[in-house]
């Protein structure tokens, strides 16, 4: 099968057999079962946003692109307790513990606004005073209003039938007007993946968002609604979800992509090589969080369920190197501030999305690799020694931070688990 991968994975130190034995006999099982304790389930998260580039015209309209609500029953006791009307969105109390930082945050973001709107250039002198402990790479939904809990449980990834002009001019954005691109011969932008000339820095850029649209593409792929020709030629709807091969080879296949599909696979291994990483990175701080929801039970198995995976992850023998990026003074920093502008500008394209389902899990993996790119370009964070001192007084992440993490590594934990099972069966 065209999807059976070899060789390193690129810009790694790994295989891509290791990162499959790995993920499939590893992390897989461990990490789709922690997504569905209650800590990891609940997502905060403003579907409404407008998109602040364009009218949002097109809007998909098939049932699949709906956001399935909370169910009240299975909400956890501390976001129950401070329900925000109705019964099905909740927001917490700005007085918990948990979100002592949001003043800061606010005051922040308003900071990041502005010099989003004025060019990277002018803004350089206060890009260098920004102080790096409180970096974001996405806009927080949880210091959004607006924002609702959402059971991502209830709501899968999985196809929902929303293509066309609305998803191209996202994805188009992305690549043609906010990633490092490939230019050709001639200086001109072109959308490939041979990458030739590029530093390593704008290599992983592309490589990490076109590893996470080929994640996307491959759940759809691999959960796609399955439909039966009735007798009178009409295509009815089955309620049935399965693997659709046609499908998959017709994104992937060499002779469907013009030669590319197996290049954007290997994409998905670099980028789940880097968030995989960041655990690693992260390890000694997640090893200490709460995992609270107020259900006593439960947060003691996630923390035990936490701590089995960060130990699996650790394991792992060969991490992406993170600290050969941005070395190299001014230039460096201006490439870093770059790139932090570039993936900012990517998390607000996420609300032109004219899928609700898709705009929920588009955003939570945009948040996740911003997390996870946060805590390797964290050059004054020592993980583990702040760890020993019981106090990490340099680095904080946010609980939604914490969520889109995991969850983001658990979807690309499947991408690669998918397309195991899609080899096994086309070979
Ligand atoms: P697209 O996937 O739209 O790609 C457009 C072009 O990009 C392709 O023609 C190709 O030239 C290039 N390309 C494709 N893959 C890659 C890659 N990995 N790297 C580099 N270049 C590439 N649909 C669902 O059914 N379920 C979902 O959950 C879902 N979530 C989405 C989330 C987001 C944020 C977006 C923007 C779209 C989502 N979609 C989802 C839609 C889906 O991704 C496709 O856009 C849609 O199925 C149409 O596919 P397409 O074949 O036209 O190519």
């Amino acid at each position: 099968c065209f999807c059976k991968l070899q060789g390193k994975v690129d810009d790694c130190n790994c295989t891509i057999d290791a990162v499959d034995y790995f993920n499939n006999k590893k992390a897989y099982p461990r990490i789709s079962s922690l997504v569905l304790k209650d800590y990891f389930r609940f997502y905060k998260v403003n579907l409404k946003a407008k998109c602040p580039f364009w009218t949002d015209d097109s809007r998909c309209a098939m049932r699949y692109c709906n956001v399935k609500p909370c169910r009240q029953s299975d909400l956890p006791p501390v976001y129950k307790g401070f329900a925000n009307g109705g019964d099905v969105s909740y927001t917490l109390s700005k007085n918990l513990a948990s979100d002592d930082c949001e003043q800061d945050t606010n005051a922040e973001l308003s900071f990041l606004n502005t010099t989003l709107s004025a060019s990277i250039m002018e803004d350089f002198a206060a890009w260098k005073a920004y102080d790096d402990a409180q970096d974001y790479y996405c806009q927080l939904p949880d210091v959004d209003d607006e924002a609702e809990y959402v059971d991502l449980t209830l709501n899968p990834e999985r196809f929902t039938g929303y293509k066309g002009k609305s998803a191209h001019r996202i994805w188009n954005s992305i690549y043609m007007e906010n990633c490092f691109r490939p230019k050709n011969s001639y200086g001109a932008y072109i959308r490939s993946s041979k990458l030739n000339g590029m530093c390593l820095e704008k290599r992983v850029f592309y490589r990490v968002v076109s590893g996470l649209h080929a994640s996307i593409n491959l759940h759809l792929c691999a959960n796609y609604l399955l439909s039966e020709r009735e007798s009178y030629g009409i295509i009815s709807d089955t309620g049935r979800w399965g693997k659709n091969f046609k499908e998959f080879e017709r994104r992937f296949s060499p002779a469907m992509t013009d030669g590319e599909g197996p290049q954007w696979l290997r994409n998905l291994y670099f980028v789940y090589s880097l968030e995989l990483r960041a655990l690693e990175k992260a390890a000694p701080y997640l090893e200490q969080e709460k995992y609270y929801t107020g259900r006593e039970k439960e947060d003691n198995e996630t923390v035990a369920a936490v701590n089995d995976f960060l130990r699996v992850v650790k394991t792992f023998p060969e991490h992406f190197n993170e600290s050969a990026m941005f070395q190299g003074g001014d230039s460096a920093k201006k490439l870093k501030a770059d790139f932090k502008s570039h993936f900012r500008n990517i998390s607000r394209i996420m609300d032109c999305v004219g899928c609700d389902k898709c705009k929920l899990w588009g955003k939570l993996q945009i948040q996740g690799l911003g997390t996870a790119l946060k805590i390797l370009f964290a050059d004054h964070v020592d993980f583990e020694s702040e760890a020993q001192k019981g106090q990490f007084s340099t680095f904080r992440l946010r609980r939604s931070e914490i969520v889109a993490l995991f969850n983001s590594i658990a979807r690309l934990s499947s991408s690669i688990y998918e397309l195991d099972q899609f080899g096994l069966t086309m070979r």
